[in-house]
Order: C-alpha cells, then structure tokens, then sequence
C-alpha cells in the first residue's frame, strides 16, 4: 500500500474520531463515575462484600449505558483480610512506625513478635549477613528507583530473609517519598520456606531506623498484625460488549482491573482505568457508532493478589483467542494521557501509528514500545494478541497502594481526554476494512 492509499484510508475516520474526541470533552461523565463508584464502594479488595457490590452496581450501569451481553464471568478468588495491625519501636524508646502489613502477609501472635532490627540495602547484604540474620526482624531499606527494581523485595524480601531464620521482615515502601505514606502491595511466599509476617513501612520511618542504626544504636521493634488467609471467595469478571455490525467474533478487549488494594479507595489502581476504558464504548454507543468488529469491555478482578480475573479470562475464551484483534489495558494510573505503547508486529505498529494521528489535536498520539498490563498478560501470551497500554505522564507511584489513592487526585479533563483516546483507537481498530496483524 502506498503513502497515499494510507493516508485515504484512515481519512475516513477523521469524521468519527472528532466526534468521540468532542464528546468526552464536553462532559465529566468517566470522572463523575469513577467519583461514584469509589465513593459508594470504597476499596475493593478480593472478597470483600463491598468489591461484589460494586461488580453489581457496574453491571447494572452497563446495561443503563446501552452496552450488549452485559454479564459476569465466575472467578474464585483469595480472600485474605488484614484486621489491626501495628509496628513500634520499643527500645531505646517507644515510637510509633507508619505502616501497612502486605498483602498475603500471616499475622504475627496476639502479643507482636519483638526483635532487633537489621538493616540491609540489597540481597546480597542479606547473604552476607549470613547468621546475623536470625532471631532479627530484617528492614530492607531500599531506596525506590523504579517499580521493577524495587518491588522483589517486597515480593520475595519475606521468603528470603525467612530462609536465614528472620522472624519477621519490614520493607521501605516501593514508592517514593510521600507525606509518611506507606505503601501496600502482595507479597509471594517460597513454597517450602517458613512464612513470617511482613509490612511496608514510610520512607521517613525507614530513613528514621537507618540513621539510629548508624549511630550504633540496638533498636528494638514490635510488629503485631492480625492479618490472615480466608477460603477462597466468589468474584465475576464484569464483561459487556458493543457488537460488530460485521464480523462480532472478531474482538477488541479493553479495560482495567476493579478490585484493588484495601487502603484508599483504589481510583488510580484502578478503577480509573475500568471507567475510562468502559466510558471508550459508552461514547461509542452514544454516538451511534457501531464497528465492523465487536468491542468487549472487560472489568477484570483479583488482580492485586492473585491475577486470577486475568487467568479466568484466559481459560474461559481460549477458543476465541485467536480471534481477539488487540487487547488494551489502562492500569497506570488516569493522568494526562500521551498515547499508547503496544507491543505487536511492524506492520501493526505503522497502522496503530496512523491511528494515533488523530489524537494529536488532544496531545495523546505518542506510540512507545511494550504495550500490555497484569490482566490481558495471559491471554496476550496465550493468544500471541497485539497488546496496548495507555500511556500517561503522572506520578502514579506516590499514591499506588497507599491510603491516599482517592479520585481528587485525578483530574476530570484528563478523565476526558484518555476516554477519548483510547475511544478513538479502539473503534478504529474495530472497524477498519482490514484486520489488525
Ligand atoms: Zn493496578
């Protein structure tokens, strides 16, 4: 095909693409629904009552906003519940910690495990602390550089410092410096290792320890929690769907995960990017606009502790994956959107790329390298789907996992304006004459 043939080809949705573009913009709908749901609801945790309430309340407002086959997909899901919880430094004198213990987390004995604290800066100055680790209440106190880098050792930090005979790990919280906010998160025992309790303690709090340490000081800390495992509960992905006028087996998926951590009121992480994702086939839907190809907008749940929505997801359509056109997930936040990345072939990428044109009058039509996210991840591997992400430029991990994950700090234009990129790319890729490869 040539420059011209292309440039006719996506002139065609020009038309379409203001119009979803001049929707979203005149309104505060996705905001007003996201302030709605996290209001109403609050967190969403697994097997909370209050995250099966508001699955409840998604399906019916989909079936309000005019979406098709609106129903929920059965998902078993952990359930465990974190009950009071408490750190303290006991000696030389007694201080209060900021902490949150981590999800999946034992609980500590009614009276608190006390101990010393050891303080370490990476893995391996915990195996060169060899013997000095046992009986010790092991902080690994790493500065946050990025999510990748530093979330092991609040994933496998317990397990590690367990093996060596810790009994009980403290972790600077994977985010960076906030108001003495400690962050939350899931934490993956070893299969064989002893489980000890664990948290996350405030930056200030660690940087507190560490310069007591420093000075030579034997600091001694309580950490008591009441965290526990329940039996696995009953949750539902939260699925609807506008119809291809031409080819409905041929899918586009898009959306976000609605459960989230128990702190907060999970609007960034993630209910933001379920409403902004479920708000691109409401403007479709208001605007009358029906593609060649379905689009399926999927609430996912359980993805903080156990990604079970996205493996549930993947089983229930693995016959219809070959014929899912592109998966998109928003899981980083709602903040002023920039575009996409997405991880495909070449020649998808030049197509996705003339799509994105259109998004330069709102500023969000950059296309960077590795599109994906937790939920679609197992079908996309699976499946071997074009995957997209929306990308934004926000400080997404001062408030991830922390109490202050609240739908303030999101702006109703930036609301407006992901909805209608990623509105725009998802019903062109619905509908043009040729698909997606
Ligand atoms: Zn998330």
């Amino acid at each position: 095909m040539g420059t011209r043939a292309q440039s006719d080809w996506i002139d065609a949705y020009r038309g379409p693409a203001d119009r979803l573009i001049g929707e979203s913009l005149s309104t505060r709908f996705a905001w007003e629904r996201l302030a709605e749901l996290t209001d109403t609801f609050g967190h969403r945790l697994s097997g909370s009552d209050a995250l099966e309430a508001a699955i409840r309340w998604a399906e019916a407002e989909m079936k309000k906003d005019g979406l098709e086959n609106v129903r929920l997909e059965p998902v078993k899901v952990p359930h465990w519940v974190r009950g009071q919880e408490s750190a303290e430094i006991v000696a030389p004198r007694r201080h209060a910690i900021a902490m949150l213990g981590l999800g999946n987390s034992v609980g500590t004995p009614a009276a608190g495990i006390e101990a010393d604290v050891l303080s370490l800066r990476s893995f391996q100055e915990l195996d060169a602390a060899g013997s000095r680790v046992k009986g010790r209440i092991v902080l690994f106190n790493v500065p946050f550089t990025t999510y990748g880098e530093t979330v092991p050792y609040r994933a496998s930090g317990p397990s590690r410092a367990a093996v060596l005979g810790a009994v009980a790990m403290l972790v600077r919280s994977v985010g960076p410096p906030g108001l003495r906010t400690p962050h939350t998160g899931a934490l993956s025992y070893a299969e064989g290792s002893p489980r000890i309790p664990a948290a996350a303690i405030a930056t200030e709090d660690a940087d507190r320890l560490q310069r007591l340490i420093d000075r030579g000081v034997a600091v001694r800390v309580r950490l008591r929690m009441e965290a526990r495992m329940l039996p696995d509960a009953d949750s539902f992905n939260v699925v609807g769907e506008i119809r291809g006028r031409e080819t409905p087996g041929e899918i586009v998926a898009l959306g976000g995960h609605f459960d989230s951590w128990d702190v907060g009121t999970g609007a960034l992480d993630d209910g933001g990017g379920c409403v902004v994702t479920w708000e691109a086939a409401r403007l479709m839907k208001k605007l009358n606009l029906r593609p060649r190809r379905t689009v399926r907008v999927v609430l996912w749940t359980n993805e903080e502790n156990g990604l079970r929505g996205g493996f549930a997801y993947r089983d229930r359509h693995r016959q219809e994956l070959a014929n899912h056109v592109l998966m998109l997930e928003s899981d980083s936040g709602v903040f002023r959107p920039t575009g996409f990345g997405f991880s495909g072939s070449e020649a998808a990428r030049g197509r996705v790329r003339s799509i994105a044109a259109l998004l330069r009058g709102i500023e969000a039509h950059d296309i960077g390298p590795g599109g994906g996210g937790a939920d679609i991840g197992p079908s996309v591997e699976a499946g071997g789907i074009p995957a997209m992400s929306l990308q934004v430029d926000g400080n997404y991990f001062l408030y991830h996992h922390t109490p202050a994950d609240t739908v303030d700090k999101i702006d109703p234009r930036d609301m407006s304006r992901a909805a209608a990129a990623i509105a725009v790319m998802t019903y062109v890729v619905a509908d043009m004459p040729q698909r997606l490869r």
